[in-house]
């Protein structure tokens, strides 16, 4: 038995900022299927994390295996490349485009020049998109422009825009962040869905929609794990009442 058996393998990873360790040796292991939500106070280091597994910031110290490959050291590309797929808080959607154009460009054209050059637009595309589009409750919604589109849906676009390059890993940063109820209720529904052989990690503030999501659940605090487990055991953990209560 080997660590390898995880989709990915995080161990001892640092980073200094300064002097300044924002991500002190970190040990976590995430699963295939799993749903992973950090949580933490302001500035615990939830947003490192995902910089370091997605390549953004570099890391100082330790290690990030997915699916058995080493990624400390590759550039964010490859990364994306290796099926490690990051939303950011902000939507990067086409707004000037459809629903139907910001996902078929976000479909995988092959790599180098060649790759796009040749690229065309064939039956398993505009198929590939409309089963993206049904996941992200936009099936009815092809032709509109991103622009119209409501701010939860505009969220689920771009989720459905990282969705069709197949990652295998899917970060999120708080993605139910400014939704209505019904729409948290349907994202909660998607990130079930999307981990059909996948798994998500998101972090996340609203502490209901953790207990709907949440397989297990890291807690931060000052650039360590606090508590890990499942959203019962951390939530009756005396050290994290602490620190959410401020102690
Ligand atoms: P969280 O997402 O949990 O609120 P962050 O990961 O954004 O926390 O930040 C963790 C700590 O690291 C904070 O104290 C922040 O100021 C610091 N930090 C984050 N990025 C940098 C950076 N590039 N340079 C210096 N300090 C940073």
């Amino acid at each position: 038995y080997t660590n390898n058996d995880y989709l990915l393998s995080v161990e001892h990873l640092t980073v200094s900022f300064d002097g300044f360790k924002a991500v002190n040796d970190l040990t976590f292991y995430v699963d295939t299927g799993e749903i992973r939500v950090i949580i933490g106070p302001n500035g615990a280091g939830k947003t490192t994390v995902l910089d370091l597994l997605c390549g953004k910031t570099r890391a100082t110290e330790g290690s990030v295996k997915f699916k058995g490959r080493e990624l400390t050291h590759m550039r964010e590309d490859q990364i994306v490349h290796a099926g490690v797929g990051r939303k950011f808080q902000n939507p990067s959607i086409y707004e000037d485009l459809t629903v139907f154009e910001n996902l078929e460009i976000s479909y995988p054209r092959g790599h180098g020049v060649f790759g796009s050059l040749f690229f065309q637009r064939g039956a398993e595309v505009i198929d590939r998109v409309r089963e993206v589009a049904e996941m992200i409750f936009l099936a009815d919604h092809l032709d509109q422009k991103a622009a119209t589109l409501s701010h939860g849906q505009k969220q689920w676009l771009e989720i459905g825009m990282l969705l069709i390059q197949e990652p295998e890993l899917l970060m999120l940063d708080e993605p139910v962040a400014g939704m209505s109820v019904a729409e948290r209720r349907k994202t909660a529904e998607l990130l079930h869905t999307i981990t059909e052989g996948r798994s998500v990690i998101v972090i996340e503030h609203d502490m209901g929609f953790v207990e709907d999501i949440a397989h297990k659940v890291t807690v931060l605090h000052q650039g360590k794990i606090l508590a890990e487990g499942s959203m019962e055991k951390v939530k009756s953990d005396p050290a994290v009442i602490d620190v959410y209560l401020g102690h």
